[in-house]
């Protein structure tokens, strides 16, 4: 067990462990406010916090393909607390060790896919896990007041957001549906550049391109469009990965490239 990287402030007041982020790979260390760091041994910090420190980007992503692998073989393992237990240890305050941006859809619950408990994961779901500034904000909130350091943007195979897409776009004007306009058009321009190459014959492969497609343009614009999350992914151990969850399998693959 890892222990340590607490503000002094928390130190001082009890106050979170927002403060408690570092990049994956470091030491132990005690990140003091203002910007002055310096080793501390981690058992110590944890003898007068009782607490842990947030795990890295890595360790949560770990976490999660393990999870998952749970979920797909059905081996469902995270149950090892008694659920008022843990409730009990909840009502004081979270420390999700991944968010994650899904989809809505029923069959992609990101708790069960990943096969974690209350209180560990900060999830946003939204039809096609489009990124609008709601999103964006969410993600914000839980990377500054928890100190997760891990995103996830999980995409799932036959994605009726998608697929609506696809068809607005083969539907002659005027006779375009408007359903999910504010999601449509946030897919859209992903699907109009695969449009121009010669998936345009292949409406299926069209659809399985759309989905990872979609994922990594939901990663870059959280990558390149807050500068809270810039600044975090820049200097503290902030990680955005684009996922796809097969409705088939029940496995997640991670576009770790
Ligand atoms: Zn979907």
């Amino acid at each position: 067990m890892i222990y340590g990287y607490y503000c002094l402030c928390d130190f001082l007041f009890g106050i979170g462990a927002n403060a408690s982020a570092v990049r994956p790979g470091d030491g132990f260390q005690l990140r003091l406010c203002g910007g002055v760091d310096r080793p501390m041994v981690g058992r110590e910090v944890d003898a007068v916090q009782g607490k842990q420190r947030m795990i890295s980007a890595i360790e949560a992503l770990q976490r999660l393909k393990r999870g998952n692998q749970r979920f797909a073989e059905d081996l469902g393992g995270h149950r090892a607390l008694n659920p008022q237990v843990r409730r009990n240890q909840l009502t004081a305050g979270q420390e999700p060790h991944a968010i994650i941006l899904g989809c809505s859809d029923s069959r992609v619950p990101a708790e069960m896919v990943f096969d974690q408990g209350l209180g560990d994961l900060f999830v946003i779901r939204v039809a096609g896990n489009i990124v609008a500034p709601s999103q964006v904000d969410s993600v914000e909130f839980a990377a500054e007041r928890f100190g997760t350091r891990l995103v996830v943007v999980l995409g799932h195979s036959n994605c009726g957001a998608i697929q609506a897409t696809i068809e607005e776009l083969g539907s002659p004007v005027g006779e375009q549906s408007r359903r999910l306009q504010s999601i449509v058009k946030r897919v859209r321009p992903t699907i109009e550049a695969l449009l121009q190459t010669e998936l345009r014959h292949d409406l299926e492969a069209l659809a399985q391109h759309a989905v990872k497609a979609n994922v990594r343009t939901s990663v870059n614009q959280l990558c390149s469009g807050s500068t809270v999350l810039e600044q975090l992914i820049r200097d503290d151990g902030l990680m955005v990965v684009g996922a796809e969850y097969s409705l088939q399998t029940g496995l997640v693959e991670f576009f770790e490239d």
